[in-house]
């Protein structure tokens, strides 16, 4: 089945321990999108500016994304810079400057309106409302981060009424429920409007919550992390796109849907920017899924 995400397109200044990458391409909607390309046709909505290079669509195209809804606008494309210390589970951020995405209201083409499956990625919530509007999916899916949580909290709770799964990092539970402990988060999320909870703990892998029904795994271990951004937005990608796949959302396809979330982001996380994950395979995937279900049946 078809999957469409809205989100961010970007040019992203990141530093980590390993070096420093200036103005490559990032953005929460490409890395999603390379991600969920591995399984399943991607519709991306998103914005970029005159200044957006060449090169960048045309590796997206490259994985055959759907760019109909790929808006080029008057200005410069949204830019962000973040840095990493030893420990690569926390960034700061340096820069944002949304630039294009000040006047960006979302339009979904026909086909990205139809798609069974959508993904609310990082963008502001107010911006989100507008495609729920537009969209006819059966199973949607969202991420939202610090910024919009405690600035636009209002308009973000709006959206959680009406997702089926929230895909949130662990420090974020606490921010959007107050609570420190992640089973009663996951439980006061739940009450929020997702059915469906996943909570990531960084390198310490994630959690899938749905009422009664609990599944832990842990992150793939990587000897050498070079940069994480979008690791988190390679994870929804790969989450995604394989239920999409499977046109099934049972626990049981929700639990594999989270080792493919965790296999796809492990390979963000070998080279700046999303080189890595455009170049993967089918096969590559498949092997490390292999792999890490060596790593963790008992
Ligand atoms: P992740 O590492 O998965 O959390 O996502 C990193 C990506 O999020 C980067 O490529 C950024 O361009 C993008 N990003 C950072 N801040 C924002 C924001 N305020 N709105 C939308 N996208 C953002």
């Amino acid at each position: 089945m078809e999957l469409t995400v809205v989100g961010s397109v970007a040019l992203d200044t990141v530093e980590t321990p390993l070096g420093k990458n200036v103005e490559g391409l990032g953005g929460a909607a490409t890395f999603f999108s390379l991600a969920a390309a591995n399984y399943v046709p991607v519709h991306m909505v998103a914005c970029v500016g005159q200044d957006f290079p060449d090169e960048h669509v045309s590796l997206l195209k490259s994985k055959q994304i759907n760019l109909e809804g790929l808006e080029v606008m008057e200005g410069n494309t949204f830019r962000w810079a973040g840095r990493y210390h030893q420990d690569m589970n926390n960034r700061d951020t340096l820069d944002t400057q949304l630039n294009v995405f000040e006047q960006f209201h979302p339009k979904l083409p026909a086909a990205a309106q139809q798609a069974p499956f959508l993904f609310l990625a990082n963008i502001h919530p107010a911006l989100q409302l507008e495609v729920l509007e537009q969209s006819k999916a059966t199973f949607k899916g969202l991420d939202t981060m610090n910024l919009w949580i405690e600035s636009e909290l209002d308009q973000l709770k709006k959206v959680l009424a009406q997702v089926d799964a929230l895909i949130i990092n662990d420090s974020e539970v606490e921010l959007l429920t107050g609570e420190r402990n992640l089973m009663k988060g996951a439980r006061a999320i739940e009450k929020m409007g997702p059915r469906t909870v996943v909570i990531k703990k960084g390198e310490h892998g994630c959690l899938l919550v749905q009422g009664e029904q609990i599944f832990i795994v842990p992150a793939f271990l990587l000897e050498e992390v070079v940069d994480p951004t979008g690791a988190g937005d390679s994870f929804a990608g790969g989450f995604m796109g394989y239920l999409a796949q499977l046109g099934d959302t049972s626990f049981d396809s929700l639990k594999k849907a989270i080792v493919h979330g965790t296999v796809v982001a492990s390979f963000t996380c070998e080279k700046f920017g999303p080189d890595q994950v455009a170049a993967i395979t089918e096969q590559d995937i498949a092997r490390r899924f292999e792999l890490f279900k060596q790593m963790t049946a008992f």
